[in-house]
């Protein structure tokens, strides 16, 4: 797949306010903020998106969930809830084809989906 953004931030390439790295996940603050807390996790190793996974994407794809509670948990954010959403192709409006989750919280979220 062609090199992301996001695979210029996990290199070190690209300037990011990275908040966790490790050997399969690095996780970064979104750089157009929709909420008080919002970060972005990246399996290390690129995947286009949901539609591109593999079995052998899994330890990375189950680290982004623990990763997601332990800075939901950090952010204090988990307690009163909080909002992942991985989007998928144009029609979920996925801007950077390097898949990404979204950790969303700090405030009421509202619906999942506007009309
Ligand atoms: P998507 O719409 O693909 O699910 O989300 C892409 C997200 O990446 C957007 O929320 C956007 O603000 C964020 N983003 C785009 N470019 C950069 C960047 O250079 N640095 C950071 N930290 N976030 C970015």
């Amino acid at each position: 797949m062609a090199d992301t953004i996001f695979g210029k931030i996990v290199r070190g390439e690209l300037e990011a306010d990275v908040v966790y790295q490790d050997d399969l996940v690095t996780a970064f603050r979104d750089i157009q903020p929709k909420a008080p807390v919002h970060i972005l996790i990246v399996p290390n190793d690129p995947v286009e998106t949901v539609a591109h996974v593999e079995p052998r994407h899994e330890a990375a794809l189950g680290r982004m969930f623990t990763v997601a509670r332990k800075l939901a948990e950090e952010e204090g954010i988990a307690e009163d809830g909080f909002r992942l959403i991985v989007n998928t192709r144009d029609q979920a409006g996925q801007e950077v084809y390097h898949l990404h989750m979204h950790l969303l919280g700090g405030r009421s979220l509202g619906p999942m989906l506007s009309r």
